[in-house]
């Protein structure tokens, strides 16, 4: 039985330093990444359901390998946190999307708002309200072009802190998204009062809508109590017609998923978006 026991220590303690190992390297590999500008970001339409317009994007970081595959940003966000490192690549992120956003406009595009994600760090250390005001002024960007998605669960986490940074990036001028919605147990007087311009209803409550009679109740639900508090909807992750269909007789504002298109590089968007004069 001692044997067994110390064989199970030791390979137990084989896995964790790989498991180590393998962050280690991932961080050594992303630092490298940053420092040699090796991202890259891709751009997801927002579609207005009354208008069948395209009214918005969301950026959303890529990560290209040497042999044309990418690393997916669900694998090195964590990392990304973990290290620290989440706060330079997310300034990165920032002011690419609004250097973007500027350069469409140059191009002679209808100029378009684009949100980026906020990661909880961000949001609990680094000094976004700064961040912000800085790569605005950088950019010339107009503030109302740029929007910031805070998951649910961290703007609840510390409720006064979240509040009195959201306060303050309003105050600037840009908007604010409530990210994967439903999933993070807000209480209603939060909602209230929390200055925020859009829901985004989780992807988790759009799948399987014909299916689970409970998702379609929730995203119901969603839809007028955002309307009550007079706040924008937006359902994300639609990939079916019925998905579609089922949001639009719901009278959900906005949509966004596979069904329109999926997050695309920058060349392959410019062709989606409306000329300026539209
Ligand atoms: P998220 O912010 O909830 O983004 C939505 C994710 O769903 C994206 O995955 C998007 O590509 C994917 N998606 C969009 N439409 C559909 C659909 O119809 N069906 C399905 N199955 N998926 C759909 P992605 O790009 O892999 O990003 C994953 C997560 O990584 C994001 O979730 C976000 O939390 C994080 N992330 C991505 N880019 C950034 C970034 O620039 N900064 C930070 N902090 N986090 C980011
Ligand atoms: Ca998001
Ligand atoms: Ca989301
Ligand atoms: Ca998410």
């Amino acid at each position: 039985a001692k044997q067994t026991g110390r064989n199970n220590f030791q390979f137990f303690s084989a896995e964790m330093n790989s498991a180590i190992n393998g962050r280690l390297e991932m961080m050594t590999k992303l630092r490298r990444a940053l420092g040699a500008n090796e991202f890259t970001l891709h751009y997801q339409p927002k579609l207005q359901l009354a208008t069948g317009k395209i009214i918005g994007a969301e950026a959303l970081i890529r990560w290209p390998q040497a042999d044309g595959s990418m690393i997916s940003p669900a694998q090195f966000i964590p990392v990304a946190e973990e290290s620290g490192l989440i706060i330079p690549l997310g300034e990165w992120v920032l002011q690419t999307a609004c250097a973007q956003i500027r350069a469409w406009e140059k191009a002679g595009h209808a100029a378009i708002p684009v949100s980026v994600n906020i990661s909880p760090l961000q949001l609990e250390r680094g000094n976004v309200v700064d961040m912000v005001t800085r790569t605005l002024a950088e950019t010339g960007l107009a503030p109302q072009y740029l929007e910031l998605e805070i998951t649910e669960s961290v703007v609840m986490r510390e409720v006064e802190k979240s509040f009195a940074i959201l306060e303050q990036l309003k105050a600037l001028g840009v908007k604010i998204s409530i990210d994967d919605f439903g999933t993070g147990y807000s209480s209603l007087s939060y909602l209230r009062r929390f200055p925020v311009n859009t829901l985004k209803i989780d992807q988790s409550f759009v799948r399987n809508i014909s299916s689970d009679p409970n998702n379609a109740g929730i995203i119901q639900a969603i839809i007028s109590l955002g309307h009550t508090l007079n706040l924008n909807v937006l359902a994300e992750g639609v990939e079916t017609e019925e998905e579609f269909r089922f949001l639009l007789e719901n009278r959900c504002d906005e949509m966004q998923g596979y069904y329109l298109s999926k997050p695309v590089d920058e060349e392959a968007f410019v062709q989606l978006l409306p000329p300026s004069d539209a």
